[in-house]
């Protein structure tokens, strides 16, 4: 099994057997006792998870630092830090000026545990709590934006879609899968639906076996390098949106069709595709938990996805700072000393870092919060909001500390600041994410 899986499982099964505050997976109830030390206020609460209802006293535990990390959570920090460096960074550029992914990195994300990340380890997952998934997106993230976000779509969505909603027989079958070989994308976005995802146009009806789906999906993650697709479709148009209804799709079903690979500005590395469906029949088993409830299944699951995308926005910061702040405090040396010796570029150093921190906070207290099963949607959203702005902030600023060299295609400079763009789009533009936040504020501030 993969090699950070087999580095952490004896720390999973020791935390099983003791009263240590290691965790061991994410619908454990020890683990979420342990895993509260959020920036929370909320005094008690009941696990909102599935078949967990056990009642958690947050007043009986010790706050610790919002960074404070469990033993799992920081050996999946230093195996990724280590597997990024040493194996994604020397292909990072060749991967951005290809825009394809090299497929040994994605072998290598599957032989490191890193497709199934919360994946129990009966269904062969890494069987990890969700905020050592967030550390896994964010450091590789500081190396390539691009692997980051293929391992965030397949993990953070596609995962823990057929964990939260799949029948047993569904997760028997996937799930082994999707922990070991099979990249996943989730099909929501239409040319016509973006924003307003559920005015989309894609249809299913039931046939005599099943359904048949008929339309068409845009921006769609991963497809490139994926063999199971999440696809959303409306099953009772007349019902408007409580019609949406997701399905398993299978690359190799006839009808179903990549129509067209987008190139693009930035993570370039990640593929973007249009997807076809012309009359796609699908067994019945294919169907993702119930009818109609899909949009409940698509919000539900783009809520814990944004903080995914965060921790990405968080880790491509550091990743952009740190690659700046090095050659101005090592290398590049302007009127005979070093320009990070400047008073002025040391103050936007500083400024940078403690944005950077303040943005992680955000997307930590936000992961911690979910895992505690408390109330987290303003949360995410503030945490998405504020780390893209942050990304594209510190990434635009490295470039300019960096002069031109941080404008050439030698170094990483002008494609982190790239990468960082698509921060404030996918998975709910900034104004969409405003419109949470607001709408929260609202419900609670009105008398
Ligand atoms: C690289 C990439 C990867 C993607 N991956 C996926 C994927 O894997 N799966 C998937 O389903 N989708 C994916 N998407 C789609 C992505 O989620 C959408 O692009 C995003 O939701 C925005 O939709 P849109 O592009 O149609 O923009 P629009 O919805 O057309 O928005 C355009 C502008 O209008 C603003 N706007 C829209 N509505 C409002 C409003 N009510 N109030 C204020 N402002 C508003 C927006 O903020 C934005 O600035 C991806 C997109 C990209 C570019």
């Amino acid at each position: 099994m993969a090699a950070i899986a087999r580095t952490l499982r004896p720390l999973a099964r020791a935390a099983a057997t003791s009263s240590s505050r290691l965790p061991q997976s994410r619908n454990v109830i020890s683990r979420s006792k342990q895993a509260t030390r959020c920036m929370t206020t909320t005094p008690t609460r009941r696990y909102a998870d599935a078949n967990e209802t056990e009642e958690i006293d947050l007043e009986g535990l010790q706050p610790t630092p919002i960074f404070h990390l469990t033993e799992i959570e920081q050996a999946m920090k230093d195996s990724v830090e280590k597997f990024a460096n040493e194996t994604i960074l020397p292909k990072v550029r060749d991967m951005d000026e290809a825009e394809q992914m090299d497929p040994s990195i994605v072998e290598q994300c599957f032989e490191q545990g890193l497709m199934g990340i919360e994946i129990p380890e009966k269904y062969g997952g890494a069987g990890m709590n969700f905020t050592a998934a967030i550390v896994g997106i964010e450091e590789l993230a500081r190396i390539d934006p691009s692997v980051s976000v293929m391992v965030d779509v397949h993990n953070t969505l596609c995962n823990i879609a057929i964990m939260k909603y799949g029948t047993e027989e569904s997760k028997k079958k996937w799930l082994p899968k999707l922990a070991t070989d099979t990249v996943a994308s989730f099909c929501l976005s239409e040319p016509g639906s973006g924003s307003d995802a559920f005015a989309m146009k894609t249809r299913a009806e039931k046939t005599a076996d099943g359904y048949r789906i008929n339309g068409s999906k845009m921006w769609i993650s991963n497809a490139m390098e994926a063999n199971f697709f999440i696809v959303f479709a409306n099953l009772y148009p007349e019902k408007g949106y409580k019609g949406i209804t997701a399905f398993i799709v299978d690359k190799d079903t006839p009808g179903f069709q990549i129509a067209k690979k987008e190139r693009k500005l930035g993570i370039r590395a990640s593929s973007t595709c249009v997807l076809n469906f012309d009359d796609v029949d699908v067994p019945r088993g294919n169907l993702l938990g119930e009818e109609g409830q899909g949009y409940k299944y698509a919000i539900g699951l783009l809520n814990e996805g944004r903080i995914g995308i965060a921790a990405q926005m968080t880790g491509l910061a550091i990743g952009a700072w740190e690659n700046a702040a090095r050659y101005a405090w090592n290398d590049r040396k302007q009127f005979g000393t070093l320009i990070g010796e400047f008073q002025g570029m040391q103050h936007q150093l500083a400024q940078a870092w403690t944005e950077i921190v303040a943005a992680r906070c955000l997307v930590y207290n936000a992961a911690r919060k979910k895992e505690a099963g408390e109330e987290f949607v303003k949360d995410a959203a503030m945490a998405k909001l504020y780390a893209s702005q942050v990304a594209g902030r510190v990434s635009g600023q490295a470039v300019e500390w960096m002069g031109g060299m941080g404008f050439v295609r030698e170094g990483l400079a002008e494609k982190y600041f790239r990468d960082s763009k698509i921060g404030v789009i996918y998975e709910g533009t900034s104004n969409i994410q405003l419109q949470t936040i607001a709408r929260l504020l609202q419900r609670e501030y009105t008398a």
